[in-house]
């Protein structure tokens, strides 16, 4: 239960571009909250990638801007320079996730605990969230499987979103949302949505996302937390 509500939505947003600035109004306009997910390494890299056949920016904030424009929200370690931790030996996991975890808490002046997996399809395995658990001082760590459910889960350190904006729509998440606010259980119920806000410039998707963050908002019995608040 979060503040007596059996209900919470919270979201998650990876590699610290400049697009989140905008995301953020929004979220701020509706009283949402996010967890942010950066890589220290790239700070102030500005760079563009091509996704859908559209060329977009992915542009990084520098490390000053950090505190001030995620100040609403949660910051959180994504690795320094965003490699696939399954290629790595035990030694280079814990230097990613903790030389990132370490800075951005100095930056923000708060401990940061949570944490994303960096880099799409199989970026995680059962050996590096045994040394993310075991050697560093991240408390839960989000893979980028979809599972379309509310429910409870139990190991932390591979913990599964409930939808993807991007690879599963807005569409979707719209239809799960609706799933979520109708559902009626005894047990607390998470919807978690992550994404990237740079995936909302490729098909300029901006207000199909405000559509989607203006039902979710506003709801009496639903809790709005950043994800340390809601999984910890
Ligand atoms: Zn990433």
């Amino acid at each position: 239960m979060w503040n007596g509500k059996s209900k919470a939505v919270t979201f998650s947003y990876d590699d610290g571009v400049t697009q989140d600035l905008r995301l953020i109004e929004l979220f701020d306009k509706y009283g949402l909250k996010g967890t942010f997910n950066i890589n220290s390494g790239h700070f102030g890299k500005d760079m563009s990638i091509v996704r859908n056949g559209v060329q977009i920016s992915h542009k990084r904030f520098s490390g000053s801007d950090i505190a001030r424009v995620y100040k609403n929200h949660e910051v959180a370690a994504h690795t320094l320079t965003h490699p696939n931790l399954t290629t790595l030996d035990e030694k280079d996991i814990i230097y990613q996730v903790e030389q990132d975890r370490l800075t951005l808490s100095d930056i923000v002046g708060y401990e940061v605990f949570a944490m994303a997996y960096p880099g799409g399809g199989v970026n995680n395995d059962d050996r590096v969230a045994k040394v993310v658990r075991d050697y560093t001082g991240v408390k839960f760590a989000r893979t980028t499987t979809s599972t379309y459910s509310f429910d409870k889960q139990t190991n932390l350190y591979r913990f599964d979103p409930t939808v993807y904006h991007h690879g599963d729509g807005i569409k979707k998440c719209r239809e799960v949302a609706e799933r979520f606010f109708d559902l009626r259980s005894d047990e607390p119920q998470l919807l978690y949505i992550w994404g990237h806000s740079f995936e909302l410039d490729i098909h300029d998707d901006w207000a199909e996302m405000e559509e989607l963050l203006l039902y979710l908002a506003n709801r009496d019995d639903v809790f709005y937390g950043t994800n340390s608040e809601v999984l910890l």
